[in-house]
């Protein structure tokens, strides 16, 4: 049998897409304990976008003991990337989910270029694409600092190791950096300090996001 929604799929898709033309996805980009998801919290409420962390949703199968957590907890306690094929549609599944938001703040996704490039390719499918990458600049002294802080009230088995954490930041350099090259291609790519008060980069971000929305208008 036929249902209703399927018979007025095209019409919805078609009215779906001429809504989703005017959605702002965001990349909030940089290494780890730069204050991504510190960020992603304030931007979320100003900008009425979904925050999407895949660090989080890698936590939230761990912790509900899932094939796919139990697949990526083998990475993430060695401060590895999670293969691109199981982070990919892991993402995909959550944006397909939620159809009808404004649009994305993406937290630590993507981290390789298979990954952005799978990214733009799910965008477009909507008519779609990204509006930013928002790299986050905290020299590495400082993010060591961060994050073993940070270890003592996130129970996070990668923050509270130095080695852990220093392998962390050697693998963004060697896998991760050059995605914000690939936005920088298309001229999408900004570079915000990271060193201050959460008030003060949050201040910096939106100034950087309201000039690209301004120009994009
Ligand atoms: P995060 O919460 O962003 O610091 O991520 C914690 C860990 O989850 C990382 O060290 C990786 O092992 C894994 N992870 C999170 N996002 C990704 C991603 N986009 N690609 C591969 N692995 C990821």
């Amino acid at each position: 049998m036929v249902s209703l929604r399927s018979f007025f799929s095209k019409f919805f898709k078609n009215t779906t897409t001429a809504k989703k033309s005017t959605m702002i996805n965001l990349i909030l980009f940089g290494p780890p304990g730069s204050g991504k998801g510190t960020q992603a919290a304030h931007l979320v409420e100003k900008y009425n976008l979904l925050h999407i962390s895949t660090g989080d949703l890698f936590r939230s199968e761990i912790g509900n003991k899932t094939t796919l957590g139990l697949e990526a907890k083998n990475y993430m306690d060695k401060g590895e990337l999670v293969p691109d094929t199981v982070t990919i549609n892991m993402l995909k599944k959550k944006v397909d989910e939620n159809p009808d938001v404004k649009g994305f703040i993406f937290d630590g996704f993507p981290r390789t270029i298979p990954q952005a490039e799978s990214l733009d390719a799910m965008l477009l499918e909507d008519g779609q694409s990204i509006t930013s990458l928002l790299a986050l600049e905290v020299e590495d002294k400082e993010i060591v600092k961060r994050l073993l802080e940070r270890a003592k009230t996130s129970g996070r088995s990668d923050d509270a190791d130095e080695n852990i954490i220093r392998n962390r930041i050697q693998v963004y350099l060697k896998n991760t950096a050059i995605v914000a090259g690939h936005y920088a291609k298309s001229n999408k790519s900004v570079t915000v300090n990271g060193i201050g008060t959460i008030e003060e980069v949050a201040a910096r971000l939106s100034a950087a996001i309201d000039k690209t929305l301004v120009h994009q208008s």
